[in-house]
C-alpha cells in the first residue's frame, strides 16, 4: 500500500516545527481544538476574518447561494451574487475606480493589477513603459509576479533567478529610517529616491505598487500618511500608474474602509482580497479607473485582457462578501474598530519604554511591537519561543521575526484584547535585551 498522503503545511518544517493544531470548531474570536483547548484568534486567521468566525449572516448567505447557483464561469456569463457584490462595493469605493475584475486571492489580485498596468501602456502605444517599482520590505503574495514586486527575502531567495527585475525604493520605515531622520526632522525625505527615479526613467515605468500605510509581512510597518500622498503626487506628475495593494488593509483593518482613504488618496488600480468575503471564502478583486479599462476596449482582439481563473467571481464567495458588507451596515463595526484602536494605543504606550521594546506602532485594528532582540529576521530564535508562550496561554499570535503583532477579528471583546496585551507585556521578560546602540 502507498504511504498515507500527507498534508504539506505552509511555512512549516516537519523537522523543526511542532505538529499542526487540529481545529474542530471556529466561533467568534475562538478556535476550538480537538484536545479541548480554546484559542483566541489574535491574527484573524492570517489577517482575513472580520466579523468573527461562523457569523450566522455569512453562513446562511453561503448556504442559500449554494442551493441557487454554486458556481458558474464569469467569461461571457454573470449572476446575481456577483452583481450584488458589485453594487455593494460601489457604495464604499471611490467613484474613480469604475471597473472590477475578480480573481481568487490576494496574489492573483496583485498579478492582475501588474498585468493590467503593463498591458494598459502597450494598448495606449507606450510599450516601453513596462517596468515596475516596489518598496523595500514589501510583500504582495507568493506567485511569481507578486514575489518580483515584493522585497527580496528568505521567502523569495530560491526563486531569485525566476523573478523579473523591479526598481526598488525605500519604505517609510520610521523606526529604521532609510535616510537617517527622525519624525521631528523629517520632511518625508525617503520619497526622494522615487522622485529621482521617476525624473530619469518615467518613460520606462508602468506603475508603482504600494501596500498603503501598512506593510504587513515586512513587519507591520506603519507609514506616515504624507508618504502615500507624496507617492500619489509623484505618480500623477510623471504619468505612472499607482497600484494600491489593499489586500491586508482593506475593509476597515486600518480604521477606515480602505487605507487610501486615511491619506485622501485614490490609486489607479486597487487590489482586494482577505477581508473581502469577511474572511470566509477565497476571492480576489482588482479595481481600475475608467481610463485604464477604456484602453482594453476596441475592435482589435489583441487589446483584450486575457486573464481568467476557473473560480473567478465564484457565487458562494460573492454571497459571503455581500453578507459581510451588509454586516458593516447593520452592526456597529466601525465603533468596534475604534474601540480596538483605543485599547491598542493605550496598551502600547504602557510598554513603549520597556528595555526589550525597540518600537511600538499601531494603525486601526493592528498593533505591533518590534523587539530589540539581536537576531532579527523571520527565522529569529525568539519567534518560536514567543509563539509557544502565547499558544500555551490560549492565544494565537504569530510573530513576524521579532515583531509581535495583534490583528484581531473586529468582534473581539475589550477584556479579550486586554488579555492579549497583558500576555504581550508578560512575554517581554522572555526577551533578552541587547545593549543600546
Ligand atoms: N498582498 C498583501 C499586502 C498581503 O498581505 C498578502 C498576504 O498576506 C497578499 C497580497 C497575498 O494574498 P494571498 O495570500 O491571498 O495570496
Amino acid at each position: 500500500m502507498n504511504p498515507r498522503l500527507q498534508i504539506w503545511h505552509p511555512f512549516t518544517q516537519e523537522a523543526l516545527d511542532p505538529p499542526p493544531i487540529r481545529v474542530t470548531r471556529a466561533e467568534g474570536v475562538y478556535l476550538h481544538t480537538d484536545d479541548g483547548r480554546r484559542l483566541i484568534d489574535g491574527i484573524s486567521s492570517w489577517w482575513v476574518n472580520l466579523h468573527g468566525h461562523g457569523h450566522p449572516a455569512i453562513v446562511s448567505a453561503i448556504a442559500q447561494q449554494a442551493a441557487r447557483v454554486d458556481h458558474v464561469l464569469l467569461a461571457g456569463f454573470t449572476h446575481q451574487a456577483v452583481e450584488e457584490l458589485r453594487d455593494g462595493l460601489q457604495k464604499i469605493l471611490p467613484g474613480q475606480l469604475a471597473h472590477i475584475f475578480f480573481s481568487d486571492n490576494g496574489s492573483t489580485a496583485v498579478e492582475v493589477a501588474l498585468k493590467m498596468a503593463v498591458q494598459y501602456w502597450k494598448n495606449t502605444e507606450c510599450p516601453e513603459k513596462k517596468l515596475l517599482v516596489g518598496l523595500d520590505h514589501a510583500y504582495h503574495g507568493d506567485t511569481a509576479g507578486a514575489m518580483s514586486v515584493g522585497a527580496d527575502s528568505s521567502f523569495t531567495a530560491p526563486f531569485r533567478d525566476l523573478l523579473f527585475p523591479v526598481h526598488r525604493i525605500p519604505s517609510a520605515y520610521c523606526y529604521r529610517c532609510p535616510v537617517g531622520k527622525t519624525r521631528p526632522t523629517c520632511a518625508i525625505d525617503c520619497v526622494a529616491p522615487l522622485q529621482r527615479l521617476l525624473e530619469e526613467k518615467h518613460s520606462e515605468i508602468a506603475a508603482v505598487i504600494v501596500e498603503p500605510l501598512l506593510q504587513g509581512a515586512g513587519g507591520m510597518i506603519v507609514h506616515p500618511v504624507e508618504f502615500l500622498q507624496r507617492v500619489r503626487q509623484l505618480c500623477s506628475d510623471f504619468g505612472v500608474l499607482l497600484i494600491a495593494d489593499e489586500v491586508l488593509t482593506g475593509f476597515g483593518r486600518c480604521g477606515k474602509m480602505f487605507a487610501c482613504e486615511l491619506a485622501g488618496v485614490v490609486p489607479d488600480l486597487m487590489c482586494l482580497s482577505k477581508g473581502l468575503t469577511g474572511g470566509v471564502l477565497p476571492m480576489g478583486a482588482t479595481l481600475c479607473t475608467h481610463e485604464i479599462h477604456e484602453a482594453f476596449v476596441g475592435p482589435d482582439r489583441a487589446r483584450t485582457f486575457y486573464h481568467g481563473h476557473s473560480y473567478t467571481g465564484n457565487p458562494l464567495a460573492a454571497a459571503a462578501a455581500v453578507a459581510s458588507l451588509q454586516i458593516f451596515e447593520r452592526e456597529p463595526v466601525f465603533e468596534r474598530i475604534e474601540a480596538i484602536s483605543r485599547i491598542h494605543r493605550e496598551r502600547l504606550a504602557a510598554i513603549r519604554n520597556h528595555p526589550a521594546v525597540g518600537d511600538v506602532r499601531s494603525i486601526g485594528t493592528v498593533a505591533a511591537i518590534e523587539l530589540r532582540a539581536e537576531d532579527a529576521g523571520y527565522a529569529s530564535k525568539l519567534r518560536p519561543v514567543l509563539y509557544k508562550f502565547f499558544l500555551d496561554a490560549g492565544v494565537l499570535l504569530r510573530p513576524l521575526g521579532n515583531v509581535v503583532y495583534v490583528l484581531p477579528p473586529y468582534v473581539i471583546a475589550p477584556e479579550q484584547l486586554h488579555y492579549i496585551h497583558d500576555l504581550i507585556a508578560e512575554s517581554l521578560r522572555l526577551c533578552g535585551v541587547p545593549p543600546l546602540g
